[in-house]
C-alpha cells in the first residue's frame, strides 16, 4: 500500500494518521513503541531544526532502521520546510513526503514555490504537503480571522499546484495554548466540500479529545503532534535526574521514554476515532 492510498483509506474511514516529531533515538523509539502497542501506522516527522541537530543521513537512517526493528509501518515526513534545497535533499534521501511551507508568503508565491516542490518530489514518487492560511508558529500571536484558510482559495490552490496534502488554518497554533482554542469547524467542513485531497491539522498538542474527532469527522487525516512530546520527555527526565544519583543514561532515559509512549498511545487512540 502506498502512503497516498493509506491516507485516502484513513480519510474514507474517518480516521487519522498521527504525525509525531522525534528528536533523538529515545523519542523515536518511544513514539514507535506506542504505534506498535496500538497496532497503528504512524508518520515520523523531522523538522529542519532536527535535521540540523542530528544530520539528515543519521535522522533518516535511524527512522527507517528503528521502524523496521520495531515492526511498525512508519512514513517519513519533512515538517515545515521553507528551503527548496533542503526539500530536494530529503526527496533524494527517500522521504515519503515533504512539506514546503510558504504559508507566510503571498498566495502567488505560495503557489509558485509549492508547484516547484511538487514537480521535484513527484518525479521521485514522493508526496508534498503545503499550508494555506497561517497556523501561528511558536511565539507568534494567535491567528487573526484573516489568517484562516479560505475554502475557495484552497480549491484554487490545490488545483493549480497539484499538491497532495493540504495543511489548513482553522484556529490551531504551534506550541502550548494559553486557553483551549476555538476550531472553526464550519470552515473546515466548507474546505472539505471543495477540496478532495487529505487535509492536515497542525498544532495537535493541547487540543481536547472531542476536537480531534470533530476535525477527523471533517476530513482531517494527518494530525501533527510535537510540543507535548518534548514537554513530556523533558519534564519526566528532570524529575528522574533530580531524584537520584544515577549516571547511567540507559537507566535514566527509559522512564521518560515510557511517559512519551503512554502519551502518544493516547493520541493514537484518538486518531482511531472509534466513538
Ligand atoms: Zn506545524
Amino acid at each position: 500500500v502506498s502512503f497516498l492510498d493509506s491516507l485516502k483509506k484513513h480519510q474514507a474511514d474517518r480516521r487519522a494518521i498521527l504525525a509525531a516529531n522525534f528528536y533523538n533515538a529515545e523519542t523515536l523509539l518511544a513514539v514507535l513503541r506506542a504505534a506498535k502497542q496500538n497496532r497503528s501506522e504512524i508518520i515520523l516527522q523531522t523538522s529542519s531544526s532536527t535535521l540540523d541537530y542530528l544530520g539528515l543521513p543519521l535522522a533518516s537512517a535511524m527512522a527507517r532502521a528503528a521502524s523496521k526493528q520495531e515492526g511498525v509501518q512508519a512514513w517519513l515526513h519533512l515538517d515545515h520546510c521553507p528551503d527548496p534545497k533542503l526539500l530536494a535533499l530529503c526527496v533524494d534521501c527517500g522521504y515519503d513526503s515533504v512539506m514546503l511551507d510558504a504559508s507566510e508568503k503571498s498566495f502567488e508565491d505560495n503557489v509558485h514555490l509549492t508547484r516547484q516542490a511538487v514537480e521535484r518530489a513527484h518525479a521521485a514518487g514522493i508526496l508534498v504537503e503545503a499550508e494555506l492560511g497561517t497556523v501561528p508558529k511558536l511565539g507568534q500571536p494567535e491567528a487573526e480571522r484573516s489568517g484562516l484558510t479560505d475554502p475557495d482559495e484552497a480549491a484554487r490552490f490545490v488545483e493549480t499546484t497539484g499538491v497532495d496534502l493540504l495543511a489548513v488554518a482553522i484556529g490551531t497554533a504551534h506550541g502550548f495554548y494559553k486557553k483551549t482554542p476555538h476550531l472553526d469547524l464550519e470552515r473546515l467542513a466548507a474546505i472539505q466540500k471543495k477540496v478532495s485531497i487529505p487535509l492536515v491539522l497542525h498544532g495537535g498538542s493541547g487540543l481536547q479529545p472531542v476536537q480531534w474527532s470533530d476535525a477527523i469527522e471533517r476530513g482531517i487525516v494527518k494530525i501533527n503532534f510535537a510540543t507535548e512530546i518534548k514537554d513530556t520527555f523533558t519534564r519526566s527526565l528532570k524529575g528522574i535526574l533530580a531524584s537520584g544519583q544515577e549516571i547511567d543514561l540507559r537507566k535514566t532515559f527509559p522512564p521518560a521514554m515510557q511517559a512519551v509512549t503512554a502519551l502518544v498511545a493516547a493520541k493514537l487512540a484518538l486518531c482511531a476515532n472509534r466513538n
